[in-house]
């Protein structure tokens, strides 16, 4: 028997979960597909590799809400806070600072709102067959995800949010201190009101969740190819290839799936994104042996903890800083002191800590789309706090426009014009 004649070469730039779920999506549409990247997919290099694991299809609310600019700088001046920006980095942080507060107004949250759950609610539907065919469907379950409050008030206090939650259709469920002490006997008493949203998933190993997807996309012929992209090749106008240090890789097309180091490959192609690294941070508890069995994000003190295969995990921390910046550990410790308050008794022991750099937009979304004056390039970048949630979908959107297929979901929520 003949193989099927392909449908062209195309160059994925970057293997973290966008970057491998589109290659399996493209590798099915009959393409032939290499991915390069300098790093292993599902290595803890990756910002994929260290996330709190949240799938929540429900997940609709921006960062930047109405009132975040009142809280931003309490929030900068609290050494233990979730926001951390050196002096130095001040500059550097600034215009994307301004340009984030500015979406907090209450027609842009809304009309943010829509986009980020027209992508986020298919995650788990997209993840299935992937899972499934991947081998390792059980990195992901759907008990739900719990913010945990210890004002009492605190649910009050997010009626905002709670509202748009509903009026997307998201299932929300207020709890008083006894319903959250049966949900989630793991977490201290001091966490005494909640909002939980059942319908929610999680992963409980985004590391081996992105190497089992970059396997699967090997066994469909995708080769991938240790080496960084330097640049976009062009030749009298039209993108060839990609530029690295081994030389040209020819392609027919190329996706853009850098993560928060997308930046130059869209300014090769005239499009020009604010694009930041939100740092965050992780630590691993292994001998924690809390029972805990959702997510809990801890809505005042703004981290989350997470069960996961290697133990107990806690993440959070925006750090505004340059990518290229020495980690700052110190935000890690943070999370080790939210651990001991959260988790009275528990085994704090052999803790290992991680940091990544989040693609981000300042206004919570990526950007999906072609090139708009290069159809051959396809821009699937900066998505943020909800990047692996974003995988499974941004993949379907990237092979509908890499085939021409009208988008299953409107993209005009995720346009660079928007900037
Ligand atoms: C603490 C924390 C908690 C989070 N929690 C969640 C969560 O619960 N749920 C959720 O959905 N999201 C979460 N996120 C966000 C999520 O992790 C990211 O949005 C997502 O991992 C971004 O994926 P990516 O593939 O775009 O980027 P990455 O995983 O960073 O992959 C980008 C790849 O591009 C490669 N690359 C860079 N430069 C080049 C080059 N020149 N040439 C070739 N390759 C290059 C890099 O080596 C890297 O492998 C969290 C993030 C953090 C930091």
């Amino acid at each position: 028997m003949t193989e099927a004649p392909k449908r062209g070469k195309v160059v994925v730039i970057g293997a973290g979960i966008i970057g491998v779920c589109a290659a399996n999506s493209l590798a099915d549409e009959g393409f032939e597909v290499q991915v390069i990247d300098p790093v292993e997919p599902g290595s803890p290099d990756q910002c994929s590799y260290g996330n709190a694991g949240g799938l929540s299809p429900g997940s609709c609310i921006p960062n930047a809400m109405p009132g975040i600019a009142r809280q931003v700088p309490g929030m900068l001046m609290d050494p233990e806070g979730p926001i951390g920006l050196r002096l130095l980095d001040l500059p550097h942080a600034l215009p994307w600072l301004l340009r984030f507060l500015a979406n907090a107004r209450r027609g842009r949250v809304e009309r943010i709102a829509d986009g980020m759950i027209a992508l986020n609610r298919l995650t788990l539907e997209c993840y299935e067959p992937l899972v499934r065919a991947a081998g390792c469907a059980d990195l992901i379950t759907r008990r739900g995800q719990l913010f945990a409050y210890e004002n009492p008030n605190g649910p009050a206090g997010s009626a905002l949010s709670i509202s748009m939650r509903r009026a997307r259709g998201v299932r929300v469920e207020i709890l008083n201190a006894v319903q959250m002490r049966e949900l989630e006997p793991a977490i201290s008493p001091d966490y005494c009101a909640g909002v939980f949203l059942p319908e929610q998933g999680q992963c409980s190993n985004p590391g081996r969740l992105v190497a089992a997807i970059a396997a699967l996309a090997a066994s469909k012929g995708v080769t991938f190819t240790r080496l960084a992209a330097r640049t976009l090749a062009a030749e009298r106008g039209r993108i060839t290839g990609v530029a690295t240090d081994a030389g040209l890789i020819r392609a027919d097309k190329v996706v853009v799936a850098a993560g928060a180091f997308s930046g130059p490959f869209a300014r090769a192609v005239g499009v020009r994104v604010p694009l930041i690294s939100e740092r965050g941070y992780h630590i691993m508890l292994p001998h924690a042996q809390t029972g805990l069995r959702v997510n809990v994000n801890a809505a005042e003190r703004k981290f989350v903890a997470a069960p996961m295969e290697g133990g107990l995990r806690l993440s959070g921390t925006v750090e505004f800083a340059r990518p290229e910046a020495a980690p700052n550990w110190r935000r890690a410790e943070i999370l080790l002191s939210q651990a001991r308050h959260m988790f009275p008794g528990a085994d704090l022991s052999g803790m290992t800590r991680w940091m990544g750099n989040r693609p981000g937009t300042p206004d919570s979304i990526p950007v999906i789309e072609t090139a708009p004056r290069h159809p051959n390039v396809i821009l699937a970048f900066g998505h943020g706090h909800q990047g692996l949630m974003g995988g499974s979908v941004t993949a379907r959107l990237v092979a509908e426009l890499a085939t021409g297929r009208a988008p299953s979901i409107d993209l005009s929520h995720f346009r660079s014009s928007r900037f």
